[in-house]
């Protein structure tokens, strides 16, 4: 990867991402959900190893359905919860009081920190896959009102701590699709 066609290499896994994100939202059956975000991990430097998870409860289940792997669903819920909530409140994982994790966090959306689709794929490659997050390049999306699927940077919340932790194409990304609006505290 050289630093001279940087905006090829991001404008490539920004359009597989969205190519991605764009057929799990076309094959998703988890219901309407007018804010749903999907978030697409590429491996950097192989854009045929990826990963996508919903945000919400719909990517609560299928994170659940992935760490069970057909086993106790009980005890792994307990495992993601657990060491999300851990990681949102060290001061890597931004720093989040407990009421900021479940209830309401720093975005105007007002869900908790937990809620999203970034604390899952972290928890899905990180501690599930025992991958390095710094390989990997995030890229979240939602639908907008006539059902294209958009670029949607990480909320306020997640910004906290998404781009230390994921490669830093992830942050490039972010400023091509959004400018500075994607970092704003
Ligand atoms: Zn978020």
């Amino acid at each position: 990867m050289y630093l001279d066609n940087l905006g090829e290499v991001t404008g490539n896994l920004f359009e597989r991402a969205q190519q991605i994100a764009t057929a799990k939202f076309q094959s998703d059956t988890s219901g309407k959900n007018s804010d749903k975000v999907c978030v697409v991990a590429i491996q950097a430097g192989n854009m045929d190893n990826y990963h996508a998870i919903f945000s919400g409860a719909p990517g609560y289940t299928e994170l659940t359905n992935i760490v069970s792997n057909g086993g106790n669903k009980k005890a792994a819920q307990e495992r993601i919860t657990n060491t999300i909530k851990e990681f949102l409140r060290s001061e890597e994982g931004g720093d989040f009081s407990d009421l900021q994790i479940t209830d309401h966090g720093f975005d105007m959306h007002g869900r908790g920190a937990m809620n999203c689709a970034e604390p899952k794929i972290f928890y899905l490659l990180k501690h599930q896959l025992n991958l390095s997050l710094k390989t990997w390049v995030i890229v979240p999306f939602n639908k907008n009102e006539t059902g294209i699927v958009i670029y949607n940077a990480p909320c306020k919340n997640c910004r906290r701590w998404v781009y230390k932790h994921f490669n830093f194409l992830s942050g490039l990304i972010a400023k091509q699709q959004k400018g500075a609006d994607a970092f704003e505290e």
